[in-house]
């Protein structure tokens, strides 16, 4: 067989039926098994047999945000299938479940059915967001999910770090950045991208075409991943010239319409939504309040992670300040739930060149300033005008919450600093660690309070800003903990020379 038969015959003709992946099977058997009657009193504990619930019992629909956070009814609402990004006053959106619904079964039903998803390859459950899809996305069919098996990431207790250099027992980081495409983006965009899937295969007047963001890097890396894997069209506006190279070769290589635009992210941001208000193309930034659905699942993995006993603080690094609130929304339904009793006190950490909410903060939550954002290693959060603001303001209050900033240096520094303990961190991670390092140091979070640091995005989408931290070649910075190579000539007396000198100035 010549080799162009053979790759033709590798390729699927589509008038021959091909047979399903395994998980398709999964999926069938899964849906029958799950199709139960519901039980009918909300003592219902006694989950010895798997934990099983009926389809369509849940529901969850657009409502505006301010209606949550002044506690007032309304009438407005919408379908998640409408596509919706704003409340007709020009609000923010908040996707509400049907709690009454939730509440038929009880915390111990909840812990013991995400318990047993966990580490499955059961479809879509093995994914950390969708082991929680009740909560999330209740009525999407599995069918229709587009999925990487995201979530489920190491909670890592940070011992050497906590104990060398805070006096900490109980640190811990979330490695939320271990991920598909190398940050947290992962778990909302999985919720985001399958409900676009849905709704392309709807029948609809004005069809889809594609799925557009403005992006700081990891948005677009994630749209693209999981539009490339669901055959969606995504297209993406990035700042040029403000992203690390790894997040930018991300969208290229998936396949995704890149713009690179002369302006900053929020330039990009605005642009979007006057081309998504044109066309028939879906809005995937986080004003869309799907991804954040999936988002808070995060929150709910760090209960689930510690045997739902609740840590003292988390802290979390902001820019558009969608996940602020997505932690707390998470945190909030597993009280609301009864599956804790209480909620962690948040932090808010953000870079000083980035740092609206901090301002806002420190004015006793006076007066709210968009700012031009100036350039940050941690370039995913450089971002002076943050779509969610209303939406971290009411996360932070209701958790007695805390917002913090650091510098340019400070972050770099603990950046440096976590990873001579064997962590590998972004530079969002190295700005919610100088969050730490200063509540730490003026007493408000004590040495044994349980605390969890939120690590957003890979290392290794960072390692430029590393390289120059380390050779010590940025621009008014000491690079304090620099550990740069040395160079030696290619002479065994030379290498025994240098490593002596090494091996001594250890011991001392
Ligand atoms: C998006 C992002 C954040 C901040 O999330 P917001 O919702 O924009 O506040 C932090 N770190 C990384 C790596 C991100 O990609």
């Amino acid at each position: 067989m010549a080799a162009s038969q053979l790759f033709n015959s590798l390729l699927c003709n589509p008038n021959t039926p091909i047979s399903p992946p395994p998980h398709h099977q999964l999926r069938r058997t899964t849906i029958k098994c799950t199709t139960t009657s519901p039980p009918s009193s909300s003592t219902f504990n006694t989950p010895s047999v798997p934990p099983r619930q009926p389809l369509n019992l849940f529901s969850a629909k657009y409502v505006p945000f301010n209606s949550i956070s002044s506690n007032t009814p309304t009438s407005e609402s919408y379908s998640l299938d409408e596509v919706v990004y704003r409340s007709s006053s020009g609000g923010l959106l908040d996707v509400q479940h049907d709690v009454a619904a939730l509440k038929q079964f009880d915390a111990h039903y909840w812990k013991s059915l995400f318990d047993s998803r966990v580490g499955k390859t059961t479809w879509p459950y093995g994914s950390g967001v969708w082991s929680k899809k009740e909560w999330v996305l209740p009525e999407i069919d599995s069918d229709d999910i587009v999925s990487a098996f995201e979530g489920n990431t190491n909670l890592f207790w940070a011992e050497r770090f906590g104990k060398k250099y805070l006096e900490m027992n109980d640190l811990w980081v979330k490695h939320c950045g271990i991920s598909h495409t190398g940050s947290f983006k992962d778990l909302g965009m999985t919720v985001l991208v399958s409900q676009v899937n849905k709704l392309r295969k709807m029948k609809s007047s004005t069809p889809l075409v594609g799925v557009g963001c403005a992006s700081t890097g990891d948005t677009s890396a994630a749209l693209s991943a999981y539009c490339a894997a669901a055959n969606i069209p995504s297209i993406v506006f990035l700042p040029a010239n403000k992203i690390s190279m790894a997040q930018l070769v991300q969208p290229i290589a998936n396949g995704a319409f890149v713009l690179s635009i002369d302006t900053d992210f929020d330039g990009c941001m605005r642009l979007i939504r006057e081309v998504t208000s044109e066309l028939p193309i879906y809005l995937a930034n986080s004003l869309n309040s799907l991804r954040l659905e999936g988002q808070k699942t995060a929150a709910i993995e760090i209960l689930q992670q510690f045997d739902w006993e609740v840590p003292d603080w988390v802290i979390v690094p902001g820019g558009n300040l969608g996940n602020i609130y997505a932690f707390y929304k998470g945190f909030k339904m597993c009280q609301e739930l009864g599956l804790v009793d209480e909620i962690p006190r948040l932090v808010c950490a953000q870079a000083a060149n980035a740092n609206p909410l901090y301002l806002y903060y420190k004015s006793g939550w006076n007066e709210f300033h968009p700012s031009k954002a100036s350039k940050t290693f941690a370039s995913a959060i450089q971002i002076g005008d943050p779509v969610s603001i209303d939406r971290a303001v009411f996360a932070l209050k209701n958790s007695n919450g805390i917002v913090e900033e650091a510098t340019e240096e400070e972050l770099m520094d603990a950046m440096a600093l976590a990873d001579s303990t064997g962590m590998f961190i972004c530079p969002h991670t190295g700005v919610a660690l100088t969050a730490l390092i200063k509540l730490r140091k003026s007493g408000i979070i004590r040495p044994t309070d349980r605390t969890v640091v939120v690590s957003t995005a890979h290392g290794l989408k960072f390692t430029q800003c590393k390289i120059d931290y380390h050779s010590k070649e940025i621009k008014d910075m000491a690079c304090r903990f620099a550990n740069t190579p040395v160079q030696v000539k290619d002479d065994f007396g030379a290498i025994m020379d240098v490593l002596n000198n090494y091996l001594d100035t250890r011991a001392s």
